[in-house]
């Protein structure tokens, strides 16, 4: 080991400071760790460290070690949680700043599946309720989010998924037997002759080789290893090869049309998964409540009824009817998108009235809100 070090020493020229450098030793035996420390002269120190912010450990890393991954995403909730931010926003921010907080960390080492189900937490708690401190259901299940959205989704990231595709990165590395170091050294301890694809790991090696072996098999799964290698792996390739995509929906032009205003594309959504909070569904658990629409005060609030069967918003649906010189009897919300994609219309007038009822169903939602 230091001749290994003089030798680097050497050829480039850097020498390592004694005052500041460490020996760590893990499953050693105590005579042969002082036996290290007296030929070398450092000093003795103990896992774990942090190396470029990440901690590193001879064992499985805990939850509680990466608490700082929580608590920078709670910081920025809490900055968020001051300004109005709609569904779509909150939706946006999820994507691109709150789950891409913890890659860092999820490309470097597998972790722990009760930070992953936190980090989760923490997201599904912004998109409902705007802030960091509620830990209650969403109107829809987190699984159902991470579909793409032609699947019904918000096309979230699967962060447990994702951190398995971000490790596929060292399978692939071992099976192409990249010339650098951990691959060299991985031969030589672990996989020595035999075939990586077929390879099954000691039951006493450790926990971080075990989790690497098992992202393999479940690479070998859906894949031989000729396609595997067959293209540069990236982490979008190895979640396309991981996991399974949703069925396509129906309705997924009608809400993610681009013309149409983003936080009105959110209630769109909710409304065709049937979701929206209206009392028909609330009554579930709360039976004091009455379920009489707040709007026309004479039936059951329920989405059929507020698109638009509903006195109130027939008469905003019939307005709207006037001012295109649309010409259908039809009130119902499905029916009408229905209508729109069967009509011998231009994409461009097509995708003009799904924004203009888009926007209808959103104003009422917030006008049968005010009245709350
Ligand atoms: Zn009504």
């Amino acid at each position: 080991m230091l001749r290994g070090l003089k030798l680097f020493s050497k050829t480039s020229g850097l020498c390592p400071n004694a005052s500041k450098s460490a020996v760590y030793c893990h499953g050693m035996l105590e005579s042969d760790v002082n036996r290290v420390l007296e030929t070398s002269s450092y000093t003795r120190s103990y896992l774990p460290f942090r190396y470029l912010g990440i901690p590193i450990f001879s064992k499985k890393i805990s939850a509680a070690e990466c608490t700082s991954i929580l608590e920078k995403m709670t910081g920025k909730i809490r900055l968020w949680s001051t300004r109005n931010l709609s569904y779509m926003g909150r939706a946006t921010l999820i994507n691109s700043v709150l789950i891409s907080i913890h890659s860092y960390w999820a490309q470097l080492m597998i972790l722990p599946k009760k930070l992953l189900r936190d980090v989760e937490a923490l997201c599904r708690s912004f998109l409902w309720k705007g802030s960091s401190d509620t830990h209650s259901h969403g109107l829809i299940a987190w699984d159902h989010l991470c579909l793409s959205k032609t699947a019904g989704g918000l096309g979230f990231r699967r962060i447990l998924d994702w951190n398995e595709a971000a490790i596929g990165k060292y399978v692939w590395d071992i099976a192409k037997k990249k010339d650098n170091l951990f691959v060299k050294w991985i031969n030589s301890v672990y996989i020595a002759n035999r075939s990586w694809w077929d390879y099954s790991c000691p039951l006493d090696c450790s926990w971080y080789w075990k989790r690497i072996v098992a992202v393999k098999e479940r690479f070998k799964h859906k894949v031989s290893l000729g396609s595997f290698l067959s293209q540069q792996y990236s982490i979008k390739r190895g979640l396309e090869l991981m996991s399974v995509p949703g069925s396509k929906v129906s309705w997924n032009k009608f809400v993610w049309d681009r013309l149409i205003t983003p936080k009105h594309r959110f209630i769109m959504w909710l409304v065709m998964w049937e979701r929206l909070n209206t009392k028909d569904r609330i009554i579930k658990y709360n039976s004091s409540l009455d379920s009489i629409c707040l709007l026309c005060g004479e039936a059951d609030e329920c989405i059929e009824h507020l698109f638009f069967q509903c006195l109130y918003s027939r008469k905003c649906l019939s307005a709207i009817k006037n001012w295109l010189n649309w010409h259908t009897q039809s009130i119902n919300l499905v029916r009408l998108l229905k209508w729109i994609s069967h009509a011998k219309a231009s994409s461009i007038y097509k995708s003009m009235l799904m924004t203009i009822l888009a926007a209808t169903v959103y104003h009422i939602w917030r006008a049968r809100n005010d009245v709350l």
